[in-house]
């Protein structure tokens, strides 16, 4: 099924400018890019985006971490693509990470992960919706998306 995921390129991405590799990651997988912005974020938004762990004593370092410079968020549209981006990003824990994906290629911690990416149908649409404004997802398809996917992938 089509469906689009909420990325963001953590301070660790951007900080250790590692925005353009991953960024490509995800491009020549196939996925579409539907919306892309700079922003900071403060700690309400991070309390609500990151409320299943606001009880951890590590919780103030994800604080730190997370507004230690702008994130970039971005939508990205495909076939499955909140599981597939999923997979492309790894564990948690980047020094667990399988080699080959994005966390177990650029990142050796917890926190310092690269990216963050929804991790269901229900976290996407909330993920979305709390980062984005509807009219800055663009709903566009590529031209070569008969070369992407066979003609009963795509709905
Ligand atoms: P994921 O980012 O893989 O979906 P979680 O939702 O469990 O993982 O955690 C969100 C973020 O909180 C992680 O990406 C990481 O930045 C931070 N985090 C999670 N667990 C820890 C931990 N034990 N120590 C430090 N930071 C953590």
């Amino acid at each position: 099924m089509m469906e689009t995921t909420l990325v963001i390129f953590k301070p660790s991405a951007v900080a250790r400018g590692l925005v353009g590799q991953v960024l490509n990651r995800f491009e020549r997988k196939g996925l579409t890019i539907t919306a892309m912005k700079m922003m900071r974020l403060d700690e309400s938004i991070l309390r609500e985006h990151y409320a299943h762990l606001v009880e951890k004593p590590f919780f103030p370092l994800i604080l730190r971490s997370m507004t230690a410079t702008p994130v970039i968020c971005l939508a990205l549209k495909g076939n499955d693509a909140i599981r597939v981006v999923r997979s492309m990003t790894g564990a948690t824990n980047g020094r667990n990470a399988e080699p080959g994906t994005i966390r177990g290629d650029f990142s050796m911690s917890g926190q310092e992960n690269i990216i963050h990416a929804s991790s269901s149908p229900e976290d996407a649409a909330a993920e979305l919706k709390r980062f984005f404004r509807p009219e800055e997802i663009e709903d566009w398809t590529p031209q070569n998306l008969d070369f992407i996917y066979s003609p009963d992938e795509t709905d």
